[in-house]
């Protein structure tokens, strides 16, 4: 079997025992006679499923009582209209933290429901530094202060968190989340649709504390409302079932590889070594983004021009390589290495670069 090193920005890599796990369970789910994809989402089975992977998640993420896992379709976009839609209200506006093109994205979706504020924004610098976390003013009339902790366009990441005081802070954290250990108690709410760190399309999570859930608009319908899916399970319609099982797939891969704690490690690593080819280049290939603002989940950088970089990605997937184009918007160079990208792809890219700079430098 030949698997490709996968640098994709999502749908992304998975562990290929995840992916045999999926295999073998595909015809028969446990001893049930059929696929998790025939079965009711109102059966037992299935119940159990939901249950037994949003406190697998809790666990992970090390939070206790006081929250809510929620499942939902939709992905982070349909969270970009759900938060306004459920959380803001005729005198409190939605404050929102510019830092990239989805973070720019949710305020846009948020300023077609009602009141949206920037409460910093680097998009006069195109991105390339995150707002200083003490520039970010939410006033004091928020309903919330929403951030993106990872921008996975553009290669950047808050490493501190803003202190939003009483306001309840909001998290998309599609991209970075089980990627690294972070205070989770500073959320109100945190997000992430599944295809980047959690497992296939299909999927948004969404973690709501219970206090922020009481909040919900009342006048919406009640598929929009976060309080319905939490007050049914999130069985309130058909929900995507097998992602979630997929999912839950991922969820106990990760606890058995040790964790957040060892996510992080592995990722700082990954980071570090694509990081180090690019900064000792001299120049052959620069980093995107500000030293101290960059993510470790997606690696950006660019090269002298257009030409070398098209060269750069042909040879790269002649080498077995996938998905090292940057995003369309902004063009450049970006490897994501999320949690199922193996430190040895890494090694082997951050080869890679070094070799193809030998050549073609
Ligand atoms: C991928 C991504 C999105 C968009 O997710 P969809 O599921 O395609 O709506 C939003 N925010 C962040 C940070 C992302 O990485």
């Amino acid at each position: 079997m030949y698997r490709i090193h996968n640098f994709s920005p999502g749908p992304a890599a998975l562990p290929l025992e995840v992916l045999q796990q999926a295999q073998e369970t595909f015809i028969e789910y446990g001893s049930s006679g059929m696929s998790v994809m025939e079965m009711s989402h109102r059966s037992g089975e299935v119940e159990r499923l939901f249950v037994e992977t949003s406190q697998l998640l809790l666990e992970l993420l090390g939070l206790r009582s006081g929250y809510k896992v929620l499942f939902m379709g939709g992905g982070a976009s349909m969270q970009f209209a759900l938060i306004p839609m459920n959380f803001m209200t005729h005198d409190k506006a939605g404050h929102y933290i510019l830092s990239g093109s989805f973070a720019e994205k949710a305020f846009l979706e948020a300023r077609t429901i009602g009141d949206a504020n920037v409460a910093a924004s680097t998009k006069e610098k195109n991105w390339s530094s995150l707002p200083g976390i003490d520039e970010i003013r939410p006033g004091a009339n928020s309903a919330y202060l929403h951030i993106t902790t990872n921008n996975t366009i553009e290669g950047s990441q808050f490493h501190v968190l803003p202190d939003a005081g009483h306001i309840p802070l909001i998290g998309d954290m599609t991209s970075d989340l089980l990627g690294r250990s972070i205070d989770f108690t500073k959320f109100s709410m945190f997000y992430a649709a599944a295809q980047k760190n959690l497992g296939p399309a299909g999927v948004t999570v969404a973690v709501i504390r219970e206090d922020l859930l009481e909040r919900c608009a009342e006048q919406i319908p009640a598929i929009f409302k976060y309080s319905t899916y939490a007050q049914h399970g999130s069985l309130y319609n058909t929900p995507p079932v097998h992602s979630v099982f997929m999912m839950k797939l991922m969820l106990e891969w990760t606890k058995r590889q040790g964790g957040i704690k060892e996510m992080e490690e592995r990722n700082s690593e990954k980071a570090s070594l694509l990081y180090d080819a690019i900064d000792r280049s001299g120049g052959f290939y620069k980093g995107m983004i500000a030293e101290s603002d960059r993510s470790k989940m997606n690696v950006t950088w660019r090269m002298l021009d257009d030409g070398l970089e098209k060269l750069f990605v042909q040879a790269s997937e002649r080498n077995g390589f996938e998905g090292l184009a940057g995003h369309r918007s902004v063009g450049g160079l970006r490897a994501s290495a999320y949690n199922a990208v193996p430190v040895q792809a890494c090694v082997e890219l951050g080869a890679f670069l070094v070799d193809f700079q030998r050549r073609y430098g």
